[in-house]
């Protein structure tokens, strides 16, 4: 095998709508707000679209179906106990986190000033260091729901080192 077979990039995306009552959870950083995000979950929307993306580079099935918003446990689940589970998966397939890119897409909260802290604790999440995540934030202008207020869009990729095997 050789490297370039080893290595895979995955994507991930995630949209959560607003509703009345916060705070907002994103990638583990409890934010403060009038607004929150209806989901089954916490509705990290960041990690959830960071999980999709790892786990689908890693060759794992995706976030729905190891965590289904069908089954009781999963009733306001923290996203960083998924990230840790997540992150268990990847060190027994023998996969390695190599680098994270992400992108939230609202016009609240403000994303500049929370980034550092989003970073910090996203790579605490997966036991990986800061500098392999990277979290930005675009307001869309105005336009579409996102640019409208109505909620919370996450995108993210990320580079994945899988175990070497036989079949590759
Ligand atoms: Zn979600």
């Amino acid at each position: 095998m050789t490297l370039s077979d080893a290595i895979a990039v995955g994507l991930g995306a995630d949209t959560h709508r607003f509703k009345p009552g916060g705070p907002i959870v994103l990638g583990g950083v409890e934010i403060e707000s009038d607004l929150g995000l209806v989901a089954h979950s916490d509705g990290d929307v960041l990690l959830h679209a960071i999980l999709d993306a790892v786990l689908s580079a890693a060759d794992q099935p995706d976030l729905g179906t190891l965590f289904p918003d069908t089954d009781e446990v999963n009733r306001g689940r923290s996203s960083v106990d998924m990230a840790k589970e997540v992150a268990r998966r990847l060190n027994v397939a023998g996969a390695r986190i190599l680098s994270i890119d992400s992108v939230l897409i609202c016009t609240h909260p403000r994303i500049a000033p929370l980034r550092q802290e989003i970073r910090e604790s996203v790579a605490a999440s997966f036991d990986i260091p800061v500098r392999k995540i990277n979290v930005k934030g675009k307001t869309n202008e105005g336009m579409g729901p996102m640019g409208r207020g109505e909620g919370i869009e996450a995108r993210a990729v990320a580079l994945v080192e899988r175990a070497a095997s036989e079949d590759a």
